[in-house]
Parts: structure tokens; C-alpha cells; sequence
């Protein structure tokens, strides 16, 4: 807690704003949510607990999945009062946002406006200078910023000389122009106030692999130990740092008690600290918590010790960022990953009755569309249970974004038609079907697998 925030009751409304399309756009990464699963943010949902126990009154309107238009949205923020909005923001959807945001603070005046989301990585200076609805914007959603940057916004034009800046923070005093502060990434461990996960309308919320309802999403590290290029959330951009399992085990507890049954794991690389991962098991297995869950992680970092100590504390579904199957872009990338280590992890899982879902990304630097069928039939051939194909491209906070000129891919409109073929031939091959059918265990495994499979349909129909 920071001894300066004055405790007044001050109202904080958390907002995942209106869009015409399902946005996923927390965590610096944006996507658009191919079988409409939306979850909450998971960026707001960490500024729950530190808001509420420095006595702020929080709240939190997710005008995306209720599918509010923009009027919808400002009426209901009218009605809610507050005095600062924490809104998510991304480059995916910033055509919208920005028109959203220029009606809210011409309706609200008076109402800090505080920023989080991917367009703060690269060039958040500019996104403050260029966008005066914004007081601010938060660069770490896993400390106490937020409560220094409100503090700071609160005392406007009566600040200490000298003591401008506020880290992992950009802001105004005044109407001035942008007061930016230092990145700092803290390494190690951190702790942050249990998150309030029953802020959310939990059981509104959709999730991919999961095969329990409701869900809910937890987060066990912020960053990533990993350095790939094409990604905002590397080491370099975000540093790493991990919570006590003990926090973990509070927060699960908590979770257990409000009735959610499946987990995801939000962590970039489940098990990217071994020890900790399989303490974190075994922990869960002592508690009897009996969640079943899904996570990401990497094939180079699993082995048979944390699988066994994964699927006994209930995970069903892993989900690995393969990107491509041919190694020297796997090398290009600073991957580090080779096609035999994905073959030898797929086998593990497989044994162990673990279902393999993975992540490619379709005309990497460098691969023609040969590479890029290549990679298709790799897919099938290390029987991936789920496929999901997403188009290179350059995202703010990445390696690649620093000189953007220098990487080239093949046309978007080329990578689009060859992404369909891709599609079609991963997921309309009739051993496919079958064997997810053979999967299907509950109720929800059925609900899911129909809204995957017409999410699919639809999207090869509207392409
Ligand atoms: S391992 Fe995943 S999250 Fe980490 S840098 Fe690589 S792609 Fe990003």
C-alpha cells in the first residue's frame, strides 16, 4: 500500500470500451477473437485488488461483450460517476477507441482519463501528446503505478519540482505536454493484493480449450523469460518477474469458493521456472483444489517430471507458440526452438493423454508459401489437437517495431488467401472431426467444440 493516496472514496471505473468486433486486446497483445470467445482483461483485472485496498471504490463495465454501442456506453458510464476510467486500449481497434474516447471526455470533462494497452509500448509519449482525452497512461500493470499516477492526477499543478516523473508512467500536470518516467521492470518476485475476480460477470465470459465452466484466469508471472522478436511481451520489452506460489494457492482458494471450476493460466510459459511450476502442482494437489485447467507454454521448457506433476493437479490442454516448422525461421525469429524439439514435446503430451493445442504465425520474415504449407502439414503430422494460423505482422514493443523497414513479408492480401488454404486443410480433413468428437467428454466440450467448429465456417464463408 503507498502511504500517499488520500482514502476518499474516490470512484474508479475499469473499461473494456464498446467495439463492432471481439476484441482481445489485453495483456500488449491484440487480436480479434476468431469463434467470438471473449475473456476478461487480464490488465484490469490485476488493478482490482490494488485499487480496492487503498480504498478506492472500483467497478467495471466490459462494453465489448455486453455489446453496447458508444451511446450505450457513455449513458452507463453517466450513470456509474466516476472520477477516474482506466480504459483498455489497442492498435487493433484504435480507429474505434479514439472516436470513443473523444466522445467521453467531451461528455466528461472533468474525469481523468488513464490509458493502458499495447499503443503505450513503442510510442506512448505520442499517443499522450496527440490525444488530449488522456491524463495518462500506465506501462505496468503488475505494481503500484496506477496509485502513484492517481495520487499525482490529483494533485495537479501542486507537485514538487523535481519530482516530475513517476516510473512505468507518462502523463500530464496541468493540460502540460507529456511527463514521461523510466521503464523499470522488476525482477524476482512480486506481490500484488488478491485480484477481485467476482468484479467480473464471470459466467458471461467464453474460453477455447476450457472444459469446465465458469473459468476464470489467473495470472502467476508478469513478462516472459523469452526473447522472441516478433513479440511485445520479451524479456527486453517487459522483464520478468513471478508471485509467490503462496499467493497463488490464496488467490486460487478464493476462486475455489466462488465457484469456478476451470482455470487458464495467463502465464506466457507455464513451467519457464520448473521448480516453481511443480511446487505451484503440487501445491494444488495438497489443497485438493480439483480445478481442471489450460496454460501456455514452450516445448523446450516441459519434460516428463513437470508434465506428470501438470496433469495431476488437473491440466487437460497445453497450448504452444510453434510459429513455423521450418527451423531456420524458427532461428531467424530468435525462437529457439527446433521442428524435432516440438515433435519430442508433442509425443510427451500425447502420452500422457494431454491434449496439444499450438500457435502459428503464417509468412514469418524469409518463408514463401511453400514454407508456409510446410508448416500446415507439420501441424497435422505432430497431430496437434488444435491449430490457430495468425498473419505475421509487426506489433508495437517488438524487436521488429524498432526498424520496421527492415522486415519484409509477403503481401497481406497473398497471406490472407494462403491462410484460408491453410485453414481448410488443417481443419476440414475428416479425421479431424472425428477425433474431437471422440474428445467430447461433458455438456461444455460439445458447446465448445460446435461454437469452434461455426466460428471456423464463418470465417472461411466471410473470406
Ligand atoms: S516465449 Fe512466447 S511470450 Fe515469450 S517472447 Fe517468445 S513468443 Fe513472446
Amino acid at each position: 500500500m503507498i502511504e500517499t493516496i488520500t482514502k476518499t472514496n474516490q470512484k474508479v471505473l475499469l473499461l473494456n470500451p464498446p467495439g463492432t468486433k471481439p476484441y482481445l486486446r489485453d495483456y500488449f497483445c491484440n487480436n480479434i477473437s476468431k469463434s467470438k470467445y471473449l475473456h476478461y482483461p487480464v490488465d484490469l483485472l490485476l488493478l482490482t485488488g490494488t485499487l480496492k485496498e487503498n480504498g478506492f471504490e472500483v467497478s467495471f463495465l466490459d462494453a465489448l461483450l455486453k455489446g453496447y454501442s458508444q451511446e450505450n456506453t457513455l449513458e452507463k458510464i453517466k450513470q456509474i460517476n466516476p472520477d477516474y476510467i482506466v480504459i483498455l486500449v489497442g492498435t487493433i481497434s484504435w480507429h474505434e477507441d479514439k472516436e470513443f474516447l473523444e466522445k467521453l471526455k467531451t461528455q466528461n470533462p472533468n474525469v481523468k482519463i488513464i490509458g493502458t494497452g499495447d499503443i503505450f509500448l513503442d510510442s506512448g509519449k505520442e499517443s499522450i501528446e496527440k490525444n488530449a482525452f488522456f491524463d495518462g497512461c500506465i506501462l505496468d500493470f503488475s505494481d503500484n503505478t496506477i496509485l502513484k499516477l492517481i495520487d499525482r492526477l490529483s494533485r495537479q499543478g501542486t507537485r514538487d519540482k523535481g519530482q516530475l516523473a513517476i516510473d512505468n508512467c507518462i502523463y500530464r500536470d496541468n493540460g502540460s505536454g507529456p511527463i514521461v518516467g523510466e521503464i523499470k521492470r522488476l525482477k524476482g518476485e512480486f506481490s500484488i493484493p488478491t485480484p477481485i475476480h467476482d468484479l467480473f460477470p464471470l459466467k458471461e465470459y467464453r474460453y477455447a480449450f476450457s472444459r469446465n465452466f465458469p473459468t476464470a484466469h489467473i495470472l502467476t508471472d508478469f513478462g516472459c523469460a523469452f526473447n522472441c522478436n516478433f513479440c511485445p511481451i520479451r524479456i527486453d520489452n517487459l522483464g520478468f518477474k513471478v508471485r509467490p506460489v503462496e499467493d497463488i494457492i490464496k488467490e486460487l482458494k478464493y476462486l475455489k469458493s466462488i465457484g469456478i471450476k476451470e482455470l487458464y493460466f495467463r502465464d506466457q510459459t507455464f513451467g519457464a521456472n520448473k521448480k516453481r511450476a511443480i511446487e505451484l502442482c503440487e501445491r494444488i494437489i495438497e489443497e485438493d483444489l480439483q480445478f481442471t485447467w489450460f496454460c501456455f507454454s514452450r516445448v523446450d521448457v516441459i519434460n516428463e517430471e513437470l508434465l506428470d506433476a501438470m496433469k495431476k493437479a488437473g491440466c487437460h490442454t497445453i497450448i504452444f507458440g510453434i510459429e513455423s516448422a521450418n527451423d531456420k525461421t524458427l532461428t531467424d525469429v530468435q525462437k529457439r526452438i527446433s521442428s524435432e524439439k516440438i515433435k519430442h514435446a508433442f509425443r510427451l503430451c500425447k502420452k500422457r493423454d494431454i491434449r496439444r493445442a499450438a500457435t502459428f504465425i503464417i509468412g514469418l520474415p524469409g518463408e514463401t508459401e511453400e514454407n508456409i504449407m510446410n508448416t500446415v502439414n507439420f501441424a497435422i503430422e505432430i497431430d496437434c489437437s488444435f491449430a490457430s494460423f495468425n498473419i505475421a505482422e509487426i506489433r508495437p514493443g517488438t524487436n521488429w517495431s524498432k526498424n520496421p523497414d527492415k522486415i519484409k513479408f509477403l503481401p497481406r492480401n497473398e497471406l490472407e488467401q494462403i491462410r484460408n488454404k491453410v485453414i481448410k486443410k488443417f481443419y476440414l480433413r475428416p479425421g479431424y472431426v472425428f477425433d474431437r468428437i471422440k474428445e467430447i467428454r461433458t455438456f461444455h466440450d460439445m458447446q465448445v467444440l460446435l461454437e469452434e467448429g461455426l466460428g471456423i465456417v464463418a470465417n472461411l464463408v466471410k473470406s
